[in-house]
């Protein structure tokens, strides 16, 4: 288990402008005070110890991780780190199309873009803001940048954009884009999850008429995604069924929240101070044992969720 563990996600704010149902409880959610949060010099710091104990890739992510204030030099300065192989980052584009050419300039080229629908009145509806076509401009700027890959995570939602499955399939056929549907998690309350949740099995069923596919080798690094190819697309089509089948033996990665919590997994309550011992000038050898506590605390599989949890506060 310890071996894999090459990937931290690293979420440098709580805050959002999007006010997304799945991922905000209630639309409110208890925001950290600014001391709280790490600065962005200790959080280039952590990454420096988290890279002298092997992880290779960070993913910048939030809360909106482009609504912080100089993110972009956070981002150059992460790319200066010696050792770490690959920086993304993860948003939902609503502010990307401005801050697109400083992040290339930065160094940036993996981005992952959340977007669950391709119409603005359903958009509306579940980020409760009205940014689609920003986010649509965002994309094409990125892609017209340069930006490789361009990832689009779309969470399938029962009765509201599971009939539009097609729809991203055909952006898969006509753009160079990895589009990903992502099993709706059981964050924030049960009921809406019971009434929105849609297994990846029938996801894959519905889209039956594709053929199967031609299954992507994962990197090294890669998460829990099924990625396939298929004959005449520009693009690809991954499937992350996080819920329907434990990936908890093959998951390789590490979340470190705005408040300096090590997080283990996604759904377990536990959470290793990072930012205490860090202001209190830990070496960066006692910071990196902490690192190694978060890997053997991994499990190897989890059958309880933890209740009450959202994305927005943990990292996604
Ligand atoms: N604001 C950025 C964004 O929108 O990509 C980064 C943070 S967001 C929490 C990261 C991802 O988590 C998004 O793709 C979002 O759709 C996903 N997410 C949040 N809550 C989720 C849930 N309950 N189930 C599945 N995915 C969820």
């Amino acid at each position: 288990m310890a071996n894999n563990v090459n990937y931290l996600r690293l979420s440098i704010t709580d805050r959002c402008n999007l006010r997304c149902f799945y991922c905000i409880p209630g639309g409110k959610w208890e925001k950290l005070p600014a001391t709280e949060i790490l600065r962005y010099e200790e959080m280039l710091h952590l990454a420096r110890v988290a890279v002298a104990q092997g992880l290779r890739k960070i993913r910048v992510t939030g809360g909106e991780p482009l609504v912080r204030r100089g993110v972009v030099d956070f981002i150059h300065g992460l790319h200066q780190v010696p050792g770490l192989q690959e920086v993304c980052l993860t948003t939902n584009g609503v502010l990307l199309g401005d801050l697109a050419p400083a992040l290339y300039a930065a160094g940036l080229r993996h981005l992952n873009l959340s977007l669950d629908t391709m119409k603005r009145a359903r958009y509306r509806e579940l980020t409760g803001s009205d940014n689609f076509q920003e986010v649509r401009a965002s994309l094409e700027k990125a892609a017209s940048l340069g930006f490789s890959p361009i990832k689009i995570n779309c969470v399938v939602l029962k009765d509201l954009n599971d009939g539009e499955l097609w729809d991203f399939v055909r952006l898969a056929r006509e753009r160079p884009f990895q589009v990903r549907f992502i099993e709706f998690m059981p964050a924030v309350d049960r009921g809406k999850w019971t009434r929105h949740f849609l297994p990846m099995a029938e996801v894959r069923r519905r889209l039956a008429g594709l053929g199967p596919g031609e299954p992507v080798a994962p990197a090294a690094d890669a998460g829990p995604a099924r990625i396939f190819r298929f004959p005449g697309f520009l693009g690809e089509l991954g499937f992350i069924s996080t819920i329907s089948e434990h990936h908890c033996h093959a998951c390789n990665r590490l979340r470190l929240t705005a408040a300096g919590y090590l997080r283990p997994c996604l759904f377990g309550a536990e959470a290793l101070d990072l930012k205490g011992p860090l202001r209190r000038g830990a070496t960066d050898a006692a910071l990196g044992e902490i690192f190694q506590e978060a890997r053997r605390r991994k499990v190897a599989v989890r059958d309880d969720f933890l209740p009450g949890w959202s994305m927005v506060s943990i990292g996604g």
